[in-house]
């Protein structure tokens, strides 16, 4: 079974092609700045001779009709496939599905209208994820579609948990609420650590952490979401690249009333020069390590107050979870930052949580136990996978029809 993965952003499409029988990727490429005369166009494929081959096309591509039209001409081309007919089904992820979305969708107009309706929660997101579908839908209307949703794993929160303490009739009037994102590598991550711990999902308890650009934690009990730090939107909760995270509502007030500041120049402000930037000058995990190293004050500070937030969570989703099997590390720090790992773990053996630092210290580019034998809590990091997460969706949903 052949599925396509389409990531389709307001100027970009990622893409990824899985053969389904062994979760093997048989191409995967991007389409960057989408509407410039300078448009790129890229594929890595396995060739002919089962070696790794790479495609790139500079030149103007229009929008997203012509971008799905080049990355079928590339997997056509490359001979990964004869024709689109030969897909079994596409996976569409889509940021925002609000509380019409509690797990994955096979396209039909009724859930493009949907997707559509929620544009206002997610207007920098779901228009061009729409675009994806859209335009897929029309190139290939025999092969099944199916919308995975960033929210969905989140659907599972309690309304104490879900609910701002706003007046009721917000949520009810304009669904103001705690959705939570990157639901579907949240996902991928505590079914991989059941496996591995060979633990029945629905008996694991867990935190998980994705730490990337942006970053969100979950509290998983019995293998469902049932707190995270992101809410409304993407920005509440950790500190992230350029976000600020948790803050004091009321600062907005202030600053529109002593600083001139308006609605869009604060949206700019929380969004974009905030958390690691807004304190050290830059977002880039790699650069501030290395300039905290080298005796930067800002960047020492920035990374404590990064470490400080993770932990603080930390704590939070050890009360409400009561019992913690694992804590789980993901994203491209996660992944990769022993010293967030370490540090945003340090002094937290009376919740049962030791990290072995000579283990943590390694490269973790499969799952990887970083905890001591000891430990209580289990500390994992774990690759995250969104692209196969949604295949591995989209394909129950196909089979299922
Ligand atoms: P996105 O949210 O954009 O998908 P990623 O998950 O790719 O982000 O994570 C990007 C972050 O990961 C950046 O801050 C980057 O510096 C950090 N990162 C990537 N590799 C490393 C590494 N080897 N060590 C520390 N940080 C890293």
């Amino acid at each position: 079974m052949k599925i396509l993965v389409l990531n389709a952003g307001s100027s970009s499409v990622k893409y990824q092609l899985f053969e389904m029988n062994d979760n093997q990727v048989l191409a995967s490429g991007l389409i960057e700045k989408i509407g410039e005369m300078d448009s790129l166009a890229k594929i890595k494929y396995c060739d002919e001779r089962g070696c790794e081959a790479k495609i790139e096309r500079v030149g103007n591509i229009k929008n997203h009709d012509d971008a799905l039209a080049i990355i079928s001409d590339l997997l056509i081309e490359t001979k990964v496939i004869a024709s689109l007919d030969d897909l079994d089904g596409v996976g569409h992820r889509v940021v925002q599905g609000g509380s019409l979305f509690s797990k994955p969708a096979l396209v039909d107009a009724h859930v493009i209208e949907g997707i559509e309706r929620l544009i206002p929660l997610a207007p920098l997101h779901n228009p061009g994820n729409l675009a994806g579908i859209k335009v897929s839908l029309e190139k290939s209307p025999s092969v099944p579609q199916v919308a995975v949703f960033d929210t969905a794993f989140h659907a599972t929160l309690p309304q104490y948990a879900y609910l701002y303490a706003l007046p009721y009739k917000l949520f009810e009037e304009a669904n103001v609420r705690r959705y939570g994102f990157h639901g579907t590598s949240h996902h991928f991550i505590v079914k991989e650590a059941a496996k591995t711990l060979q633990k029945p999902l629905n008996e694991l308890n867990a935190i998980t952490l994705h730490l990337g650009n942006g970053a969100s934690m979950c509290a998983v009990k019995n293998g469902k979401s049932i707190d995270t730090t992101m809410g409304l939107t993407p920005l509440e909760g950790l500190i992230m690249g350029t976000r600020s995270g948790d803050i004091d509502p009321a600062i907005l007030f202030y600053l529109a009333r002593t600083q001139g500041y308006t609605i869009d120049t604060l949206d700019t402000l929380l969004n974009k020069e905030s958390g690691l930037k807004g304190i050290c000058g830059n977002n880039d995990m790699r650069e501030i390590g290395k300039m905290a190293q080298e005796g930067d004050e800002k960047a020492k500070l920035a990374l404590e107050m990064f470490n400080y937030r993770i932990k603080k969570y930390i704590g939070a989703y050890s009360a409400i979870l009561g019992r913690v099997d694992c804590i789980i590390f993901t994203g491209g720090i996660g992944e990769n930052d022993s010293d967030v790992r370490r540090d945003s773990c340090q002094g937290l053996s009376n919740l049962g949580i030791e990290i072995d630092e000579s283990v943590n210290n390694q490269r973790c580019s499969s799952i990887t136990y970083i905890s001591t034998t000891s430990s209580p809590v289990k500390v994992l990091v774990i690759p995250t996978n969104e692209e196969l997460e949604i295949a591995l969706q989209t394909k129950e949903v196909i089979e299922a029809l």
